[in-house]
């Protein structure tokens, strides 16, 4: 009986792959592969897995959902097992809640192997834990994505006094930062955003809520990166944007 998984590949760093992810991957016949996922966890499919790059980014063309879930059926129906690879945690953002509904509606059980997400690894890469006795009761991660209907209740959110962890919120983070004004959170509320983080090209500000939207544009930071916003921030080790090197 072939089988299939959703596997959480981590945030970037190999090293931060669960072992029961390098111990699944090692049984699949095919892999397919979300574009934030560190090829390097390639390493641990077999070398006659069929690898199959599946880009999911935001704005940008990519495989369709239901063309996914296709080609995962087609295979599981030949008798091949499947690990579906997401970077993160496959249910964090990651889509793999509406994976595993078309799956079991197919009559396919998938397995759910857990990863490291972003949201927590990031911040922590720059030393600010997402959660801390004086800073923060709690934290809420939430998509900057979503816009119209979509949007988060940013006045809601910042009445939490919790962190608040915004994935794919680079492209509106000026819209955000206004919204968070707007509900009178502070603007010398600490923040930070982190790019890449965990891996080499590994970047990121440290800022105030007023300065934020200015420090990111000035130092370029893009997509993928994590904003952190609420007192944890202030616990960043450093401030400094590290711009690399021309490659
Ligand atoms: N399932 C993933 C999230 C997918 S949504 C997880 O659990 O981490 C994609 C968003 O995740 C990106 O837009 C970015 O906000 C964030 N992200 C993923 N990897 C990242 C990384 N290495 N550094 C910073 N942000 C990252």
């Amino acid at each position: 009986m072939s089988r299939a998984w959703l596997i959480g590949a981590g945030p970037g760093d190999v090293e931060l792959l669960t072992l029961k992810a390098a111990r699944t991957l090692a049984l699949a016949d095919v892999v397919l592969v979300d574009d934030l996922v560190n090829p390097e966890v390639l390493q641990f499919a077999r070398a006659d897995a069929q690898i199959v790059y599946v880009g999911k980014r935001g704005g940008q063309s990519s495989t369709p959902q239901h063309e996914i879930v296709a080609t995962m059926l087609d295979h599981l129906r030949a008798g091949r097992s499947v690990a579906r690879l997401k970077g993160g945690d496959p249910f964090v953002f990651g889509r793999g809640g509406e994976e595993q509904q078309a799956l079991q509606a197919a009559g396919v059980h998938v397995e759910i192997i857990s990863g490291i997400t972003a949201g927590i690894a990031a911040p922590a890469a720059i030393g600010i834990p997402v959660t801390h006795r004086d800073h923060a009761q709690g934290v809420v991660f939430v998509t900057g994505h979503g816009a119209g209907e979509h949007e988060a209740d940013w006045r809601a959110l910042a009445a939490t006094h919790m962190t608040l962890v915004i994935y794919m919120g680079m492209r509106r983070l000026g819209d955000i930062v206004d919204a968070l004004l707007d509900a009178d959170m502070p603007p010398d509320t600490p923040c930070a955003a982190i790019e890449s983080a965990t891996r080499p090209e590994q970047r990121h500000v440290a800022a105030t809520l007023h300065e934020l939207v200015r420090r990111v544009t000035d130092a370029g930071l893009g997509s993928p990166s994590i904003v952190v916003i609420g007192g944890v921030a202030s616990l960043a080790t450093s401030d400094a944007s590290s711009p690399q090197p021309a490659p």
